[in-house]
């Protein structure tokens, strides 16, 4: 193994309490890497909603979602860490000398001494239509981690959700066209953004399903079904905002007692497996609750556990963050 591949800790998810671990790691001078396999950092804040305020973070009377994010990645960048989008962790054994090994799914290995599971629901895989299978193009997403791609563009959203309605109303003030399809006349999102969307001037098609993909003369189309009704609308975006199927996968054969969906921890965020933390939503304990708010305080635990666990000459409390420079 590459002395590169070396760490202290590897935290596994860019969430919200994945981002604030990786932050105190850097404050403990931790050797860190940094896993998420999605594309892009924040967990349920960027796939879910990043536009939506957030009203019960300490500190702000209300923040948008992805401007949480943006001050979580550059707080936690404050030291260098390694940071790996679109790379799962699947396989954690312990080896001699109180390491454990890490496997990805892109058939890397890496060698650490502690490890903090910020995993949230698990794997994330956003659902696609059966529709577009095997469609290759760079316009058909699942997020949209920066609006300006929606400026001038001509967007379909297929999806009866917070996150397509969100994006819906999201777009329309950017966007030259805004179609929304869904399966059902009701909508599951906020009663209000619904009312919104309708209101906004938005093209709404439901019930509607889309029925195929095509593409002419390099311009996109989808078949639109709506009522009675059946036409190609031209797209430059379109956004399958879905929902994901998510599971812990492979973190169930790794000896953690997992429970359904959560991993029991100690007082300390530890689980039954030594110097291997759970923090976050994936976490659970007698009296637990699941706000990004109290993952960010089990990830000071974690961390700050982590590092005395790793050198016993090490206090768990770091010291205030106010003496540093
Ligand atoms: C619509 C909505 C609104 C919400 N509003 C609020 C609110 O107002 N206030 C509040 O406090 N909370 C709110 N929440 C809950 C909050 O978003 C979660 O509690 C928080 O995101 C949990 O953070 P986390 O870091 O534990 O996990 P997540 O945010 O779920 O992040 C986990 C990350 O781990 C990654 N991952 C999983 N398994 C692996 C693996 N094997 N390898 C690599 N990466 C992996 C995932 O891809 C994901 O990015 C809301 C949730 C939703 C859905």
């Amino acid at each position: 193994m590459s002395l590169d591949n070396y760490y202290d800790v590897a935290i596994i998810g860019a969430g919200p309490a994945g981002l604030y671990a990786a932050y105190y790691a850097g404050f403990r001078d931790l050797r860190t890497i940094v896993f998420d396999g999605l594309p892009q950092v924040g967990g349920q804040i960027s796939t879910m909603y990043p536009e939506k305020l957030i009203h019960d973070v300490a500190g702000f009377a209300s923040i948008r979602g992805a401007d949480l994010v943006d001050g979580l990645l550059s707080q936690s960048q404050r030291q260098p860490y390694d940071l790996h989008l679109s790379e799962n962790a699947i396989d954690l054994t312990e080896v001699e000398g109180g390491a454990y090994d890490l496997k990805t799914d892109r058939g890397v290995e890496y060698r650490v001494k502690s490890v903090v599971i910020a995993a949230g629901l698990g794997k994330c895989d956003p659902r696609s239509l059966p529709e577009l299978d095997g469609v290759q193009s760079s316009n058909v997403v699942h997020f949209v981690p920066d609006l300006s791609i929606l400026d001038g563009a001509e967007v379909v959203i297929a999806g009866g959700g917070d996150s397509a309605v969100d994006w819906a109303l999201a777009a329309q003030s950017r966007a030259r066209s805004v179609t929304v399809v869904h399966r059902r006349n009701r909508f599951r999102a906020h009663e209000q953004s619904v009312n919104e969307m309708y209101e906004s001037g938005v093209r709404v098609v439901a019930p509607g399903h889309v029925k195929a993909y095509r593409k002419d003369s390099g311009k996109e189309y989808l078949t639109i079904a709506g009522g009675k009704t059946i036409e190609d609308v031209p797209f430059t975006k379109f956004i399958m905002a879905l929902g994901f199927r998510s599971d812990l996968g492979s973190m169930t054969d790794w000896g953690l007692n997992i429970d359904g969906f959560r991993i029991p921890v100690k007082p300390d965020m530890e689980t039954c497996l030594p110097r291997v933390f759970a923090i976050g939503d994936v976490s659970e304990y007698p009296g637990k609750v699941r706000l990004i708010s109290v993952g960010f305080s089990e990830a000071a635990i974690a961390v700050n556990h982590a590092a005395a666990a790793m050198n016993p000459d090490q206090s768990v409390l770091p010291g205030h963050s106010t003496n540093e420079v």
